[in-house]
């Protein structure tokens, strides 16, 4: 049986920092991530994917502040709605064409997924997650009166627009997700952490304006479609302690328990390696193994000779 493998790509897979988002310059980069990533499903792995869209949604939402006055913009879960779309488009079209050059005949699709949150989750109450264009204090206590938004400074850069970033429960839809794997599909899906969505009293699902942190939605995707692996793709080869000082050491084999200790100890940061270290864990305590690499290393990774790995 071939190993049931989760990947989640980072957002350097698809744009590099510093890079102008165009759409070529997205696809070039998606182009060198699924040949890597179709170099794992010929070794034999069942491969399902998944991705972050922060700087994607980001320039959606500028599109959309940008033209308001000649088109109603949108809101925010229909923008990510949208990188979901244009994002799984690249990732499907390149992966198939990878996969054609190593005269490999396999199905690829891609899903554009919603994810559900509790409408209770304690992240809509404090919403912190900033997102979208930088305003005048002014204009953004405006923009909170006209629209209701959340606003905050952010980091001493100017004013923001801030969302919450609730917990992912479940994937709406994985239960088809892995009757396509196991069909010997290769399945896109849950980009961008899903569209987030909650459930009313009669049990509609309702689109929300609100993120989900891709590395979360990655962890509830592996466990609900039972994967062996979960692999999240970064731009560093390990999660180091005391990484940036001079003692800074790269975390290759974790036990459960070393993995909860340097948690605690505060050696990741929130918002990029912590969620990933903290899906890892969730992983590994039901029995998967988790794997922390950066792209170009996944191979080595996948057989335990790269990254950080944890396992129970
Ligand atoms: P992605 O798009 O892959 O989610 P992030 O920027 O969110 O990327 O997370 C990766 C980043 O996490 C690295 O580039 C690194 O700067 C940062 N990071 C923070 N703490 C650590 C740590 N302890 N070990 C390794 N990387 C860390
Ligand atoms: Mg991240």
């Amino acid at each position: 049986m071939p190993e049931k493998v989760v990947i989640a790509l980072g957002g350097n897979a698809i744009l590099q920092p510093g890079q102008e988002g165009s759409f070529e310059n997205q696809l070039e980069n998606v182009r060198i991530s699924t040949e890597i990533i179709s170099r794992i499903i010929k070794n034999g792995h069942q491969v399902i994917i998944t991705h972050g869209n922060g700087p994607q949604v980001g320039n959606i939402l500028r599109q959309n502040e940008e033209a308001k006055h000649v088109v109603p913009p949108f809101p925010l879960d229909v923008c990510s709605a949208e990188s979901q779309g244009f994002i799984g488009y690249m990732l499907d079209q390149s992966l198939k064409n990878s996969l054609h050059k190593l005269k490999l005949d396999k199905q690829v699709v891609s899903l554009l997924t919603q994810t559900e949150v509790s409408k209770n989750d304690q992240a809509f109450q404090n919403p912190t997650k900033p997102i979208g264009l930088f305003y005048s204090e002014e204009e953004a206590k405006q923009l909170a009166d006209e629209k209701g938004w959340d606003v905050k400074e952010d980091a001493g850069r100017g004013w923001r627009r801030v969302v919450a970033s609730p917990k992912p429960q479940s994937i709406i839809g994985s239960e088809t997700i892995k009757m396509l794997v196991d069909t010997g599909a290769i399945v896109i899906a849950s980009g961008g952490g899903g569209i987030p969505v909650i459930r009313d009293e009669q049990g509609a699902i309702i689109g929300v304006e609100a993120v989900i942190d891709k590395d979360s939605s990655a962890f509830k995707l592996a466990e609900e479609v039972n994967a062996d692996m979960l692999m999240i793709l970064t731009d560093v080869p390990n999660a180091y302690i005391h990484y940036g000082k001079p003692e800074q050491k790269k975390l290759e084999k974790l036990s459960l328990a070393e993995a909860k200790n340097y948690v605690e100890e505060g050696h990741f940061s929130a918002g990029s390696m912590e969620p990933k270290m903290r899906s890892a864990i969730a992983f590994a305590e039901k029995g998967g193994k988790a794997v922390i690499c950066s792209l170009d290393q996944a191979d080595l990774a996948i057989e335990g000779k790269a990254g950080t790995m944890i396992i129970k």
